[in-house]
């Protein structure tokens, strides 16, 4: 590619709209042009970073046995109807109506769609197992689409699905997905890890999911340091400790907290510790009230709530709009009284003689105890999981880290074959149903990702799998008859090499150029200038150590070659 003929603005300045490292140099280096919040056009350099990704995710699916098929965008609400998910899915499902009046929908993802294919076009044992992809842009109407290509409403997903037999049919497709994936994010040189995740919205009953580690990670991570336990923290399971104190229930009791309201004042004020005390929140689960209980110094995990709930959405509420729904003001809402639904989690179960808010301005109450004092309808594992807690497999140590989730494979079972009455003969002519498992991953996101753990102060540091262009050659003299041969010279050779490049051949001043061959992290820059008129040398330099070593034209290729060779994987 010839610099002066295509579309790659640089822009020296980082955009004040861009909160994380990927998103500012991804808009400096020219990757995409927004055109309405979550929603870019793909510029030729970032579509050709995401090509790099789909040719490593195409070559590695088709290694697995999995077959390329292209659906459509847009979705007959009724196939949605009939799996169950058109009400369940919420508003990221973008909803809208034709011409003839008939609702439809933008696909977010495809088990509809494919499941209806698959129904209609294999009747027998003998047709599976069968796994089939594609990649192709979803529509997703994400609540708070940000980090530009990160979250997007609007993205390239590589989607697959497989249709088994049995069960034990169904776990070996999951197995070889699972594998591919950790030879796709090797290969995009990406630093990763596969942790056990929540189902969501596509459902199903097992899945992991594959997340970059990054600071700027919008997952938490918890890992345990001692065995291979390893779970987004919205899976992680809590295991109690024992509790062996068995405490009689003392007589329920209203205490004065005059104008305390935070659990550390409230906890400083009568002497007690947050262990002791117990925080009612009030979440809307699709448009209900439920009053949620944990201890003082939890957070409530919002999936496992959810997933108690089988709500599609939950969301916490603010002061006021508690006080509109209780008439209780902020900071001493509690249970007892309460008429809204409660759940509890479980550690407060085992609790006995708590605090809790008393319900009414400068109140709490003390001695307090669940089922006595107060209805409950569910007790569940409500919370977040901290590092004060054991590993929930080995007991260990665990840590947290930020990640990002690329990828995600789920094991579906008969969910969507049973709604949508998807089957086929067995051996002994019997119907059953398809068992299914569907496996994504973020193809723009993977680039962001990528981005994120490989860049300097002065740029993006692509690895070479994912490169756009593995080598920039800078024609520093344009107006220089022989500088100009030679730099064109090299540009044709090593494109007959098959090497990706890029001819820096604009009208720009040498630091210039030098700039936006490090902003774009091109791995391998050649410099065609003075050195050629004084010494008969060209540069060759190394974005991602800065070595440079000067050579001979005529050696330039085959050195570059060899180094291309030790970087790809
Ligand atoms: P997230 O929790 O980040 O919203 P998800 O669980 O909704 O992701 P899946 O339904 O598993 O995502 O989709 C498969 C893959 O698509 C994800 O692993 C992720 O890499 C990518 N992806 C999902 N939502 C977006 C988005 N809004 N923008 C870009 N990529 C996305
Ligand atoms: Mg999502």
């Amino acid at each position: 590619m010839r610099y002066s003929e295509t579309l790659l603005p640089t822009l020296k300045e980082t955009p004040a709209e861009a909160e994380i490292v990927s998103h500012r140099l991804m808009l400096r280096a020219g990757f995409m042009h927004k055109l309405t919040s979550g929603i870019y056009s793909y510029l030729p350099y970032g579509l050709a970073a995401i090509r790099k990704v789909e040719n490593i995710v195409r070559e590695e699916m088709n290694r697995a046995g999995a077959h390329e098929l292209l659906m459509p965008s847009v979705q007959p609400a009724d196939l949605w109807k009939e799996s169950g998910r058109y009400e369940k899915y919420g508003p990221e499902l973008l909803r809208f109506r034709d011409r003839h009046d008939r609702e439809s929908c933008l696909g977010p993802t495809h088990e509809e769609v494919i499941t209806d294919i698959i129904r209609k076009m294999l009747h027998s044992y003998r047709d599976l197992p069968i796994n089939l992809y594609q990649i192709q842009t979803k529509f997703r109407d994400e609540i708070r689409p940000r980090f530009g290509l990160m979250r997007g409403r609007e993205f390239i997903m590589k989607d697959a699905y497989s249709f088994d037999v049995s069960d034990s049919a169904a776990e070996i497709s999951y197995r070889r997905m699972y594998e591919a994936y950790r030879r796709i994010f090797t290969r995009c040189g990406l630093e990763f890890r596969a942790v056990q995740a929540d189902s969501g919205a596509i459902g199903g009953s097992f899945s992991h999911e594959f997340m970059v580690l990054a600071e700027t990670g919008e997952d938490t991570v918890v890992f345990c340091r001692e065995c291979e336990y390893a779970a987004n923290i919205e899976k992680a399971v809590i295991r109690l400790k024992e509790n062996n104190q068995v405490e009689p229930l003392a007589e329920l009791e209203k205490v004065e907290t005059p104008g305390k309201r935070k659990v550390d004042a409230v906890c400083e004020f009568l002497q007690i510790s947050p262990d002791q005390l117990v925080k009612t929140l009030v979440f809307i689960a699709d448009s209900v009230p439920v009053g949620v209980l944990v201890r003082g110094d939890r957070e409530v995990e919002e999936v496992k709530l959810k997933n108690l709930l089988g709500a599609a959405d939950v969301e916490m509420i603010d002061d006021k709009q508690v006080y509109d729904i209780t008439g209780v003001p902020t900071g001493y809402l509690g249970p007892v009284g309460l008429t809204i639904k409660i759940v509890v989690d479980q550690e407060v179960e085992s609790m006995v003689n708590f605090y809790v808010g008393g319900n009414e301005k400068n109140y709490h109450m003390k001695n307090v105890n669940a089922i006595r004092d107060f209805e409950v309808s569910a007790v569940a594992d409500l919370r977040q999981i901290t590092t004060t807690d054991p590993c929930p497999e080995c007991g260990g140590k665990l840590e947290l880290t930020e990640g990002i989730e690329v990828g995600h494979v789920f094991k579906l079972g008969t969910g969507y074959s049973e709604s949508m009455q998807a089957t086929f003969q067995d051996e002994n002519g019997q119907e059953k149903p398809f068992v299914m498992g569907c496996y994504g991953i973020g193809v723009s996101r993977v680039v962001a990702a990528a981005i994120e753990q490989n860049h300097d102060d002065n740029g993006i540091i692509f690895p070479v799998p994912l490169a756009p262009y593995t080598v920039i050659v800078l024609n520093l003299g344009l107006k220089d008859k022989k500088i100009t041969e030679a730099a064109e010279r090299l540009y044709s050779e090593l494109q007959s090499q098959g090497v990706d490049v890029l001819l820096d051949d604009r009208d720009e001043r040498p630091g210039s150029k030098f700039k936006d061959a490090d902003l774009l992290g091109v791995p391998f820059r050649v410099t065609v200038g003075k050195s050629l008129t004084n010494s008969g040398l060209v540069e060759v330099r190394d974005r991602k150590s800065g070595a440079t070593e000067e050579v001979t034209p005529d050696q330039v290729v085959a050195v570059l070659l060899s180094k291309i060779a030790v970087e790809q994987i």
